[in-house]
């Protein structure tokens, strides 16, 4: 059995900026990970010199973000990309009606104001709305009290039912009315070229990291921690466990004792989602040239009705779409080829014949991964935003929870997880660390 100061359980984001922090401060760390490499939710495939970003790709706001200031500071290249939080406009967007034909400019600028109208006044209903609204809930109240016609209000609840599935992966009615809560970006929004998981890879840098290390228990007492993991035992002054929601809820991962309260209950009343990407990769480009998305509005678009053009980063033309919400789930099974099939479908409502066959298609299986069980975690319906830190209560002074879900201003994202490992490191050492230290020569 080995013996560390602290144990950290997983090396995504959360897991070793923790570690680093720790090492740093010269504590003894171990960094304990079931996959095969670091990084987690941060995942860049390069099969045949292709760079494919699998799990997150944005920087959700540049502006006052210690994850830009760690990807300047490891060198990262990057690519302004700022229409990423499913914003109606900010940069050019092609709308296409219901019937297929792109609206003109006049025409989607009076869709794009009908959907700010809406957030204008939904803010105030979220404010006012029951303990177990949901954001169903609250966009219909919004609307309603517009008092447009039903075509002109389909079209605003349909945007909200999308961006319901795009920013949280969650039906509309199955999210917590706080759910987007704190959805704002401040600042471009950023992509990288050369791969997002050079930021894992450059925090990973001199730390003693195990790799295909399943973690089964984390024990824990006032005596220390114990980690049983496939390749034996390691035990701790203190633990950091970051592995996702899914698998905290999953039997296979125990901690005993079992959660407190009020961590047990904050953890749940959340979940995780269904968030899947495709990536179209095509010999020519068809789609209009000067915008970063195209969107389809109407019924046809109940699953495709957003697609972004990658072709800047990729350096050829591509396009990226969402599996979300209740696509994500119906798809779940289907080959790569019958997903491809459905999403070209709706382009060639857009494009006609211009659609030519993608040359390459990827498509995330994260729903499937038995270390994550979907992207990331959303509120279901009667929570509050309070629960994700008090997921990371601080058990017994030794067990530490940190993670995208455990942090409330801005969960869901490599943020989240940055400034969650921060925390618990901040924890463990009992005193407060400058997180610049993370990327300090
Ligand atoms: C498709 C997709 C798109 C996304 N898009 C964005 C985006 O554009 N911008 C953004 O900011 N965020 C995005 N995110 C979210 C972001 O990726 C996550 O919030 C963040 O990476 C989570 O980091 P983490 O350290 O909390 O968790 P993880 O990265 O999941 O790290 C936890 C680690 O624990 C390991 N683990 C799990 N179980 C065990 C076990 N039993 N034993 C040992 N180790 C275990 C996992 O393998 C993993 O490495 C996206 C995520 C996905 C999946």
């Amino acid at each position: 059995m080995e013996r560390f100061d602290t144990i950290v359980v997983g090396a995504g984001v959360s897991g070793l900026t923790a570690a680093r922090l720790l090492a740093r401060a010269g504590r003894r760390v171990v960094v304990v990970e079931a996959r095969d490499r670091t990084g987690g939710r941060v995942h860049t495939d390069r099969t045949d010199g292709r760079v494919t970003d699998l799990g997150a790709s944005w920087i959700h706001g540049i502006e006052d973000s210690a994850v830009h200031a760690a990807t300047q500071a490891f060198g990262m290249r990057t690519v302004e990309f700022t229409v990423g939080g499913y914003q109606p406009d900010s940069r050019p967007i092609a709308y296409y009606g219901p019937d297929g034909v792109r609206l003109t400019d006049a025409q989607a600028q009076t869709s794009i104001a009908d959907i700010h109208a809406v957030d204008a006044t939904l803010f105030d209903v979220v404010a006012e709305s029951a303990p177990d609204a949901s954001y169903l809930d609250v966009t219909d109240e919004a609307v309603a009290r517009q008092g447009w016609d039903a075509e002109r209000a389909a079209r605003v609840r349909e945007y909200m039912q999308h961006r319901s599935e795009e920013q949280y992966g969650a039906w509309i009615a199955d999210l917590a009315a706080h759910g987007l809560d704190d959805d704002s970006i401040d600042g471009d929004e950023v992509v990288f070229p050369d791969g997002y998981d050079l930021l894992p890879t450059n925090l990973a840098q001199g730390l003693d990291v195990r790799l295909s290390h399943v973690v089964s228990r984390v024990a824990w007492s006032a005596d220390g921690v114990v980690v049983t993991t496939d390749h034996g035992e390691f035990t701790g002054a203190d633990a950091v466990v970051t592995v996702p929601v899914g698998v905290l809820q999953s039997s296979a991962f125990a901690i005993d004792p079992p959660l407190p309260e009020p961590n047990a209950s904050a953890l749940g009343r959340l979940t995780m989602n269904a968030f899947e990407k495709v990536f179209l990769r095509f010999e020519t480009k068809f789609w209009d040239d000067g915008v970063y998305a195209i969107r389809q509005q109407g019924p046809e678009g109940v699953w495709w009705h957003s697609w972004y053009d990658l072709t800047a980063l990729h350096g050829t033309p591509t396009l990226l779409t969402f599996a979300a919400g209740p696509a994500a789930i119906a798809t779940r099974s289907w080959p790569v080829e019958d997903i491809a099939d459905s999403v070209l479908s709706q382009l060639r409502r857009l494009y006609g014949d211009r659609v030519e066959q993608p040359t390459h298609v990827d498509v995330t299986r994260w729903q499937d991964d038995p270390f994550s069980h979907g992207s990331y975690a959303y509120m279901t319906v009667g929570s509050t935003t309070d629960d994700h830190e008090v997921i990371a209560t601080p058990v017994g002074g030794v067990l530490h929870l940190a993670g995208e879900a455990t942090w409330t201003d801005d969960p869901a994202t490599v943020t989240a997880a940055m400034l969650s490992g921060h925390r618990a490191a901040e924890r463990v050492l009992g005193r407060s660390v400058a997180i610049e230290e993370l990327w300090a020569d």
